[in-house]
């Protein structure tokens, strides 16, 4: 991958691919600017150099046709704020007057095409609507992360359009280098904590895991599917009945390589999913009928704790209980504390992962970890050795 410092943007029209799919409130407003503050620095440069910035992103999922929730006109006042100047808002990438309003834009300024996503044809990398984003641009910059694991056509088809003028930004670089620091570098014991909702859609990094870390903490709606497998009972909570048989073969494989698992032993229980459930700590782990494991106990806590603060790295994705609710919110929060206090202790800590990172916000320690991805989905495949479209793209320019 080149990096931009490797280009001259001057007086060029320069298409950067960021990832600005940003949560929205009811009112449009958004509600998390990581994603815009990350890109600041690639966009910075190229305006400074005298280059002329064309972002483009999409959205949420619009699935090919124009939806006003999706615009992304809603972030402009918000991406203003972030870069201090006005946004000029070029409206759909395939509108006739989009070519002409380009072409009148000057160096420094800063652009934003609409969703791409209103098309179908992004998603599926398509190459004559590649074409048709790149007549926009003189150099191509991918800074978008979040996005790296999809071969779509702003992400990855249009790079070959841009031969030898297709460049990483400094947070794709830079998410690049951390996660390989966490890959290849890391400073043993290493310690990862997963959680969310589900095993199946985390299978994968945890088999990967499992070769890597010394700990391996699984909590969250996937903890009951391994203590199912271990014959504890777990009520009502969410589980995967068919990936009893994949918990099986983690456990007992981490138990041949020498890898110490961690789930919960007790739990913070509701009667419904709801803010307002009756709720009752259990004493140990089993978990009576009609009652759900909503978040984990105290003594999960403190013995997830025990094993964090001893780490030399840490690795977390995903929280451990249902956080949005402040009744379960305490083991996410204590785990988010937990590992900020090890970090300022001197471990390298690494927190991947919309809900980590919305807890890392709401407790306001998103400063202290050592380093935050902006990728949930492309950060699990990147950890789990694919090589990710987007950056394939650039790799082979
Ligand atoms: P994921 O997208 O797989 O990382 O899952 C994140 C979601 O998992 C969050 O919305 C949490 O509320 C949810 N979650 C965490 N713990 C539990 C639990 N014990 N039961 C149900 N959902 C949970």
């Amino acid at each position: 991958m080149k990096s931009i410092d490797q280009a001259d943007f001057k007086g060029k029209k320069v298409l950067i691919r960021v990832d600005y799919n940003v949560p929205l409130d009811e009112n449009f407003e958004v509600s998390d600017i990581t994603r815009i503050q990350r890109t600041f620095d690639t966009v910075n440069k190229i305006t400074k150099d005298g280059g002329i910035a064309i972002l483009m992103s999409h959205l949420g999922r619009p699935k090919g046709v124009i939806n006003d929730s999706f615009s992304l006109k809603h972030i402009i006042s918000t991406v203003s704020d972030v870069f201090g100047k006005e946004i000029i808002f070029l409206g759909d990438v395939l509108a006739d007057d989009t070519l002409a309003k380009v072409n009148a834009l000057k160096p420094g300024d800063i652009a934003l095409l609409e969703n791409l996503r209103f098309h179908s044809e992004e998603e599926k990398g398509d190459f004559d609507f590649a074409k048709k984003i790149a007549r926009l641009g003189d150099i191509y910059v991918n800074d978008a992360f979040g996005t790296a694991h999809r071969e779509h056509a702003s992400t990855a088809t249009i790079a070959k359009l841009f031969p030898g003028q297709a460049y990483a930004g400094y947070l794709l670089y830079s998410e690049v280098f951390h996660l390989d620091k966490i890959l290849k570098e890391s400073k043993k014991p290493f310690t990862a904590i997963i959680g969310g909702s589900k095993v199946s859609t985390k299978i994968n990094i945890l088999r990967i895991l499992l070769n890597k870390v010394d700990n391996l903490i699984i909590a969250g709606g996937m903890s009951y599917t391994f203590l199912s497998a271990m014959g504890v009972e777990i009520g009502d909570s969410i589980w995967e009945p068919e990936m009893i048989p994949v918990a099986k073969e983690i456990i007992k494989k981490a138990h041949i390589i020498g890898v110490n698992i961690y789930l919960p032993i007790d739990n913070v229980c509701a009667d419904k999913f709801d803010e307002d459930a009756n709720t009752f700590i259990t004493i140990e782990n089993h978990i009576p009928e009609k009652w759900m494991g909503m978040d984990i106990g105290p003594k999960t806590i403190m013995r997830f704790a025990n094993v964090i603060k001893e780490s030399n790295t840490i690795l977390w994705n995903g929280p451990v209980g249902v956080f949005e609710f402040d009744k379960f919110s305490l083991g996410t929060k204590s785990i988010a504390l937990c590992i900020s206090a090890t970090t300022i202790a001197g471990a390298f800590s690494l927190v991947g992962g919309g809900d980590s990172i919305a807890a890392l916000t709401k407790y306001h320690l998103s400063d202290i970890v050592s380093y935050i991805s902006t990728g949930g989905g492309a950060m699990l495949e990147y950890l789990e050795g694919i090589e990710l479209p987007g950056i394939k793209a650039l790799n082979e320019n």
